[in-house]
């Protein structure tokens, strides 16, 4: 299974529109931060997790030609906000885009996306088929079975997912112990980690490193990045071992 970070930047992304301080004018590519996306592929199966306002430039990108299904982790804008482009994927395939997510993201995709639920059949709206996850229970997308582990993001519930050997969890300021063993033995585990300055509903850097030393992991990646954390190549060197920011691009095997 091949995991591809296709984001990794807070809501407003990185540079922040406007902003001329050392990381938004950085000539290094790896400060450049799209809204947070992942990219699964297995032998079989192409899976993205979140559709954010960067849906369309991600797949352009990364050369997606074939999208079995969306994954949400939960329903804010930085996450749904693309769901409109599954109109390509929708007319070369000539089949309705499969959507997983739970109610509560169901609720806010037919409000945003009015127009893919009305059953118009206007001709060139999305096509979607929605598939409830329950938070509890695994599910199968054809070879790849995901583990839902459920987290918080201030008072909302959100959806980080374990697939095999890789955990995923972005958009948490807090993590239950019990769900947090879900993501125990995982190989890499991804974490959100906005910046240093304490956050509501997101894990600051600190805390995400206490939280990927209680999971134990092999290695950890930080994403959903501020451009408030600094540079790329600084943070990184004062990492502890086995830690590391993600970038736009990571690819990683398991
Ligand atoms: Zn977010
Ligand atoms: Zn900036
Ligand atoms: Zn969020």
């Amino acid at each position: 299974m091949k995991v591809t970070f296709l984001g990794t930047g807070t809501s407003q992304g990185v540079p922040f529109i406007g902003c001329d301080c050392a990381v938004c004018t950085s000539p290094d590519a790896r400060n450049n931060r799209l809204r947070t996306s992942v990219l699964i592929q297995s032998d079989t199966t192409t899976v993205v997790i979140d559709s954010g306002p960067d849906f369309r430039q991600q797949m352009l990108r990364q050369g997606v030609k074939k999208l079995d299904a969306i994954v949400f982790t939960h329903g804010h804008k930085d996450h749904v906000a693309g769901m409109d482009d599954v109109r390509a994927f929708n007319f070369h395939d000539q089949k309705a885009m499969q959507v997983y997510a739970d109610l509560q993201t169901q609720e806010v995709l037919k409000r945003e996306f009015q127009y893919v639920f009305q059953n118009l059949n206007y001709p060139g709206i999305p096509q979607v088929d929605l598939n409830t996850i329950d938070g509890y229970n695994s599910f199968k997308i054809n070879d790849l079975e995901f583990l839902p582990i459920r987290v918080l993001h201030y008072k909302m519930e959100v959806l980080g997912f374990r697939i095999g050997d890789f955990t995923y969890i972005t958009d948490a300021n807090y993590i239950e112990l019990e769900e947090m063993n879900k993501a125990k033995g995982s190989k890499g585990l991804v974490l959100n980690a906005l910046r240093y300055q304490d956050h509501p509903s997101h894990f600051t850097l600190p805390q995400a490193i206490d939280v990927a030393t209680a999971i134990g992991a092999n290695d950890a990646y930080f994403t959903h990045i501020s451009h408030q954390l600094g540079l790329h190549n600084e943070v990184e060197k004062t990492l502890p071992q086995g830690m590391h920011l993600a970038y736009d691009g990571l690819s990683l095997e398991f």
